[in-house]
């Protein structure tokens, strides 16, 4: 593609929308980046996607993850970095492996459980912190701020953890974190500090975005890394063509299960379809928070509120956050709130995409049998993962080359898969020496007042010397 992609906002036009100022411009990669969403909170979509030749997904066999990341990344990014500093920030990002583990015949899952939190968030969050600090205004310090309410806080705060010219600050609700993830959290260190906020989620997340839209804090250099930062779904769609270049065969198709939530990672696997990856079906199986499903069988919308408590707890998602690129793509538009403008072309989504909801009971069978049957150790992400793979494979047919994620380490949700399978997982190198580790976080009072005076007497504006 020789024009450079230019990102606009799937709020554009929504014109008679109260509440709703659509933003009609286009802006770079860089400012997407930066800006996270967009000034009417609409998300950010290329304007064009970059088409891989067959032959280059092809000659990626045998490769090593990086290259693959070069090209796929490098379809988006080559008109605004220069190549060698991209090779940089993915050497930098991608220093843990990415295992193919056969199942059965040519079925697999792939692990993306490798990285520093043992989740596939890393995968995201390690190439957008690097990207954020080659793009960001090298004269001053960038902040980021996040709230968090367990898992995708230590992701982020790990992601940018070391990472030049950036400062974070994790804000998380005192009383909704385990112990666990509260030492996780507090004890990063260097560059990212974590704020337990005396409320709930939704008080942290209120900060972050009264402190964003302050004039008064102007002087300082704001971002957020939230899921919805485009910079977030880029990196979500390397790992597909990985799997494909490795276990492809000349021009066979793929079928792709990818368990479920705020639906970025299985985007990812949309626009690598649309790249030219020859995907036959992207299976989106979510466990009991099932709108999406229920969308797909009956064609009506309507978000879940509030969100059922399952054990795939990272996946209890009334309305999917991407739920609106989605709808985008098939020509629909959504809003954040779930109010639906245009419905989507159905049929094509239903061409590419199965979705199916997968209960908690059918969740712990899944772990049970496919250890059973054959020695494989799944948590319930990449359980509800697999058995959606197995109920799309029993309703159409066995398909030769299928590849389902695991997106969390089994040793995550250790509880579970001990009293099911009777075996304690390890931890993965990267996740031990937390129980050591030292560190203490501040502790605000849920105050727009006290947070912004913490935030003008703890937070640097130039660059640091070091
Ligand atoms: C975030 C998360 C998911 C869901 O991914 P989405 O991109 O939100 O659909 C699945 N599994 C685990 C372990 C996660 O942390």
């Amino acid at each position: 593609m020789k024009h450079k992609i230019l990102y606009y906002s799937t709020n554009r036009n929504l014109t008679n929308v109260p509440g709703i100022v659509p933003f009609k411009e286009r802006v770079t990669f860089r400012e997407a980046l930066l800006q996270g969403q967009a000034p009417d909170e609409g998300l950010f979509m290329p304007d064009g996607i970059p088409r891989i030749p067959r032959e280059d997904i092809t000659a990626l066999n045998g490769k090593s993850y990086i290259e693959t990341a070069m090209l796929i990344a490098g379809a988006f990014l080559n008109s605004e970095i220069d190549p060698g500093v991209l090779r940089g920030i993915i050497e930098d990002a991608y220093s843990f492996t990415v295992p193919l583990q056969q199942v059965t015949d040519r079925k697999y899952v792939m692990r993306l459980d490798q990285g520093p939190t043992a989740s596939f968030k890393d995968f995201a969050a390690r190439m957008m912190a690097r990207l954020m600090s080659h793009f960001r205004d090298q004269e001053k310090i960038l902040h980021v701020l996040v709230a968090t309410s367990g898992d995708t806080g230590s992701a982020v705060g790990e992601a940018f953890k070391g990472v030049e010219g950036i400062d974070v600050n994790i804000l998380y609700p005192r009383d909704e974190v385990s112990e666990r993830q509260k030492k996780q959290l507090d004890t990063i260190g260097g560059n990212v500090s974590a704020l337990s906020i005396d409320g709930k989620f939704d008080d942290c997340q209120n900060l972050v975005k009264q402190a964003f839209s302050d004039p008064s804090l102007d002087f300082l250099s704001f971002t957020s890394a939230n899921s919805i930062n485009f910079g977030r779904i880029l990196p979500q769609m390397i790992y597909y063509f990985y799997a494909y270049a490795q276990l492809g065969r000349a021009g066979e198709e793929i079928v792709i299960s990818v368990p479920s939530g705020n639906f970025g990672n299985a985007l990812g696997c949309e626009y690598a379809k649309r790249m030219g990856l020859p995907v036959k079906k992207l299976i989106m199986p979510t466990n009991e928070n099932d709108e999406f499903p229920r969308f797909m069988k009956e064609g009506i919308y309507e978000k879940l509120s509030p969100s059922a408590a399952c054990i795939s707890n990272a996946m209890n998602v009334g309305h999917p956050s991407n739920l609106a690129r989605f709808f985008e793509l098939y020509n629909g538009t959504v809003d954040r709130t779930g109010t639906v403008h245009q419905y989507p072309d159905i049929d094509a989504m239903r061409e590419t995409i199965f979705s199916v909801s997968v209960s908690d009971e059918e969740t712990r069978e899944c772990i049970k049998n496919t250890y059973e049957k054959y020695g494989v150790v799944l948590e319930p992400h990449g359980a509800v993962g697999w058995r959606g793979l197995e109920i799309y494979l029993e309703q159409h047919g066995d398909f030769p080359l299928c590849v389902s994620l695991e997106t969390a380490h089994p040793a995550k949700f250790s509880d579970e898969v001990v009293e099911l399978l009777g075996i304690t997982p390890t931890l993965p190198e990267s996740m031990r020496g937390i129980d050591e580790r030292k560190g203490e976080s501040a502790e605000l009072p849920s105050d727009y007042k006290v947070f912004k005076e913490y935030l003008q007497d703890t937070l640097k504006t130039g660059v640091r010397s070091t």
